[in-house]
This record gives structure tokens, sequence and C-alpha cells, in this order.
């Protein structure tokens, strides 16, 4: 393990780096431009980046003993993750650092949507009183559909149960013993969606889940659905969502994630019975302090061999 560098060329947790300095020299450059990368990256045998630095085949290219380039966070997008197979080079990241905070985002989303809190919010800060305006709606015995129970999903479950909140998932990859044990019913898409008060979603995107819900999955929802998308955008069809919620065919939505990001001119600004935040469902520093350290113990385990 000796004469080990990392590069840390965005900024992490300090935890992570303290993780790391017993094992390696640590260098803290989270300004470096692109093409001081190319030209240090020889020295290194990890990188750790988030979401600034891009780790293209140019700079994978120009590395000598690189061993592995570790992403503090969910996606590896910012990574050239073929370039870097084709030269033995490990890409790590920690998707499972996010899970909770996700899982708490979504769960705000829905409180938000079935007590009205951001419009009351806006409401009240425009100087207003219209309490008849915002009448809600209790959580507690109504059914939560959950699309994709995975590592958020289950999450989310885990914590519907603390609202009194029944579950049906669709999943065709999830195992029986994983649905016994989070007691959540296992149903196909079509029965979800005509029974849940309540739908998250929780797939990632792949052409199998694009545009997974749109106006046919809408038309059979329950008048008054909530529908919650804080995965991906694009697995809810935004325009034909406009429609179903403009018409009344469903009762809200609420979305952190866009077909086009950040969303421009987008109809759905203009409707009360939205909300919406910009992408920042993984945002605490409690993810990014675990997205830290589970990164700089991989890196350590790299290195010990
Ligand atoms: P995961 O891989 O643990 O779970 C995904 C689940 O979806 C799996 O159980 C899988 O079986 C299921 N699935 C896959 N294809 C499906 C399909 N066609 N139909 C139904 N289920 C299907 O992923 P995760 O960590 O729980 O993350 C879920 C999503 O959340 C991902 O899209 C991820 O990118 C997104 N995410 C968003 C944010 C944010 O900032 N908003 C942060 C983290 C993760």
């Amino acid at each position: 393990m000796d004469n080990m560098k990392v590069l840390i060329a965005d900024q992490i947790n300090e935890k992570g780096i303290d993780e790391l300095k017993d094992v390696a020299e640590v260098v803290n450059n989270t300004s470096i431009t692109k093409e001081e990368l190319v030209t240090v990256i020889k020295d290194f045998d990890a990188i750790i980046v988030r979401s600034r630095t891009k780790v293209t085949r140019e700079v994978i290219e120009a590395a000598e003993k690189l061993k592995i380039i570790a992403r503090a966070g969910v996606g590896v997008d910012n990574v050239d993750v073929e370039a870097a197979t084709e030269h033995g080079i490990m890409v790590v990241n920690a998707p499972e650092s996010t899970s909770i905070t996700v899982a708490e985002h979504t769960m705000g989303i829905i409180l938000s949507l079935a007590r009205k809190i951001s419009i009351a919010d806006k409401s009240v800060k425009e100087s207003k009183w219209e309490k008849k305006k915002f009448m809600g709606l209790e959580l507690n015995g109504k059914t939560l559909g959950v699309i994709g129970m995975g590592r958020i999903g289950s999450q989310v479950v885990t914590r519907s149960k603390a609202f009194g909140m029944d579950a049906l998932v669709y999943d065709p990859y999830i195992t029986e013993e994983a649905a016994a044990e989070l007691g959540v019913t296992v149903v196909d898409l079509e029965t979800l969606l005509k029974n849940s008060d309540v739908m998250t979603v929780h797939v990632p995107l792949t052409p199998e889940t694009k545009h997974l819900i749109a106006k046919p999955q809408f038309d059979i929802m329950k008048e008054n659905a909530f529908i919650v998308n804080c995965a991906r955008g694009g697995i809810i069809k935004e325009e034909d969502l406009y429609e179903a919620l403009s018409t009344g065919k469903i009762g809200g939505a609420g979305l952190d994630v866009y077909e086009e990001e950040p969303p421009k001119n987008n109809p759905l600004f203009g409707l009360d019975n939205v909300v919406l935040t910009p992408h920042i469902a993984a945002s605490t520093a409690e993810a990014q302090r675990d997205a830290a350290i589970i990164v700089a113990n991989e890196i350590k385990k790299v290195f010990k061999g």
C-alpha cells in the first residue's frame, strides 16, 4: 500500500477523506480543470468525483497507474465506464448512500400533496387565509402503490407503514422472500394503478420503463389519486400527466425529476395540484457523508488487494 495517491477532484464530505488519510496520500483539488486533470492523472492510483468532474476516455488514457474511479454518489454518468473497463480500471459508486434520504423526500412530497402544504404555504405568504380551500386527505388506511421495490422503494414502504398505509407493489423482479419480509402485496401494474390512492415510482429509467406511466395508465387510476416520481424523468410521460391533472382525472402529482432538466416553460408550473422540487431528493448532508465513506472504503479495499 506504499505511496498510493488519491485525487479528490470534487468536494466530498471530510469523513471520506479521513478514512483515506492513513492508507494514502490524499490530494484535494476540487477546482481542477479538464486540462489539468489530463496532465496530472498519471500520478494517481485513485480518483474520487461527484458530478462536476468528467472522467472521460482522454483522462483514462492519460492515466498510468489508476486502479479505481469512485463516484461519491448514485449514477456514473460522468465516467466513461467502457474506457475504464478496457483499461482494467474499476469504477465504483455508492447507490445505497441516498436510499433513506430519497425515501424521506418522497414521503415529504406525499404529505405535501395530501395536506396541500406547498400551496397553502404560498397562500399564507400572500397574506391570505383560505382554510376551506385546503381540505386535506388523511393517509391512514389508504393504499400506497410502489412501482419498483428496490433500495428506495423498500424504504418508502417501511415509512408508509408508520402512517398506517397498506402497500401494493409492482416489481417483476422482486423475490417472494423480499415481499414477505416487508409485508407487501405484489400485484401486476394494472391492479396497482386501479387500487392505489397514492403511487410512487422507484424504477430505473430503461427502454422498458420509459413512459411506463402515460395516458392508458392515468385512465385507469382512481379519480383523486396522487402520483410521485423521485426516480428519473421520462418514466412518467409529462404531457399525459399534465392532461390527467388539468382535466381532474387524477388528484395531484409530485415530481423531483423531469423529462428535461431543468424544466423550462413546463405547463405543470401552472397547476396548483402539483408539488415540484429541483432534483434534490438525494441532497442531504447525511447522504453525502455516507457516499464519501462508502467510496473511501471501496478504495481502501482495492489498495489492500
Ligand atoms: P434499485 O435498483 O435498488 O431498485 C429499482 C427496482 O426497480 C428494482 O427492485 C427492480 O427490480 C425494479 N424494476 C426494474 N425494472 C422494472 C420495471 N420495468 N417495472 C417494475 N420494477 C422494475 O434502485 P434504487 O436505488 O431504489 O433507485 C430507484 C430509482 O431512483 C433509480 O431510477 C434512481 O436513479 C433513482 N434515484 C433518484 C434520485 C434523485 O435524486 N431523485 C436519487 C437516487 C436514486
